[in-house]
């Protein structure tokens, strides 16, 4: 316990209240400005010098205004109207992260927070602001590095499947080269000009067929920012187990889609979601790779406020020892596993607020992987 402060003899005169003010006003670290209800600075922190460049004969006196970019400026100006007209005080951006700008016309990110207060009778608002400069470029930094593993998880899920997908490619094309000679042959022989126009269709669709995987692949492996829209889930679904059960059927996997039709749209990023049903696709092919029994199952079903997708295989089971920690990084069963699918899963899927989980099916065999989707309403 500290010893209590020494009560002055003499009581503090006004002078000495207003320095002390001032210097604990100084000392602390977020700027603080306040205005009055016309929104003009009437105070202007050490704090706040610092972070806007602006000396306090610069702002006394000015419209607050001054220290916002567009569009806050026009939000602040219409704000001080209203509460001209009504007394209302509907203070923009508490403890919201808003924008600021600097004497030198730099632009950077501020945390806002506005307290109200009254003076002999006159309304004062006080806001105090945080930099959240370095805060913010660590976020975006963070980000960067997520979308960059995922990206480079994508790439090597591809890579692992190149002979597959070498092999599927060249199906289509052998076959175009095929349709194409009999065309040519039968042009030659000048009397099957109508058989000849048949067969170059089919090698047209066989080529459209080529040309569809690898664009699936490219948009899969593109390193796209990640945008959110409304998606049919069940497209979302669907495709991406085409890309995942490429050469499936070679391993004896027989594969089977449960679409719930109520399943309908959802804000999501295609990419990344689909790059999860990949990656869930592919771990349960794996997990099959020698058992007897190889049947997968891909479900979408509609439930209240979400949707959930999963995914069902006839594999042995999580290891014991992975079980606790299967979605962290790094964790992994297989010889050259990278072992960060599911923590990418895990992080894609809580980022679109919804959920992971791996349960042991009821029949005893096999694991579904289960994720959930918002839908922000009632299953439609
Ligand atoms: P990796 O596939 O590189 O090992 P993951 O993060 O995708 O990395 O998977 C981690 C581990 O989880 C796997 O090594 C495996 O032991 C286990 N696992 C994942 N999916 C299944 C599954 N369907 N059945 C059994 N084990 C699985």
């Amino acid at each position: 316990m500290s010893t209590p402060p020494r009560l002055p003899t003499e009581p503090f005169s006004a002078d000495d209240i207003n320095d002390r003010l001032t210097a604990i006003l100084d000392a602390v670290p977020d700027a603080i400005v306040v205005i009055d209800a016309g929104g003009r600075i009437e105070s202007f922190s050490a704090a706040a010098q610092r972070m806007f460049g602006f000396d306090p004969a610069e702002v006394i006196g000015r419209s607050v205004n001054m220290l916002m970019p567009g569009p806050y400026r026009d939000e602040h100006d219409a704000f001080i109207d209203r509460f001209k007209r009504t007394g209302e005080a509907r203070i923009i951006g508490i403890g919201r992260v808003v924008s600021g700008r600097r004497k030198d016309g730099t632009i950077f990110p501020i945390e806002l927070s506005v307290s109200e207060a009254t003076f002999q009778g006159n309304r004062s608002f006080i806001g105090f602001i945080r930099d959240v400069s370095e805060r913010k470029a660590t976020e975006r930094r963070l980000e960067e590095l997520q979308t960059e593993l995922a990206h480079v998880s994508r790439v090597s899920e591809m890579g692992q499947m190149a002979s597959t997908l070498a092999h599927e490619l060249n199906q289509p094309l052998t076959a175009v080269l095929a349709y194409l000679g009999t065309a040519l042959h039968l042009l030659e022989s000048g009397d099957g000009h109508e058989k000849a126009q048949s067969v170059v269709e089919r090698a047209a669709s066989q080529a459209r067929r080529a040309g569809s995987i690898i664009h699936k692949l490219r948009d899969f492996l593109g390193k796209g920012q990640t945008t959110r829209r409304p998606e049919a889930i069940n497209t979302v679904v669907e495709e991406a187990s085409a890309l995942a059960l490429i050469g499936a059927k070679q391993l004896q996997v027989q594969s089977r889609l449960e679409l719930d039709p109520a399943a309908a749209t959802v804000v999501l990023d295609r990419v990344q979601i689909q790059q999860v049903l990949v990656n869930l696709i592919r771990n349960a092919i794996e997990a099959m790779a020698h058992g007897d029994r190889r049947e997968l199952v891909v479900r979408t079903h509609a439930a209240e406020g979400r949707i959930e997708v999963s995914v069902s295989d006839t594999g042995p089971g999580i290891a014991a020892d992975v079980a606790a920690k299967l979605f962290q990084p790094f964790v992994s069963t297989k010889t050259g596993g990278m072992g960060i699918g599911l923590s990418i899963c895990r992080s894609i899927i809580q980022s679109h607020g919804g959920d992971i989980r791996a349960l042991p099916n009821p029949a005893g065999v096999g694991t579904t992987f289960t994720f959930t989707l918002p839908t922000g309403g009632p299953a439609d």
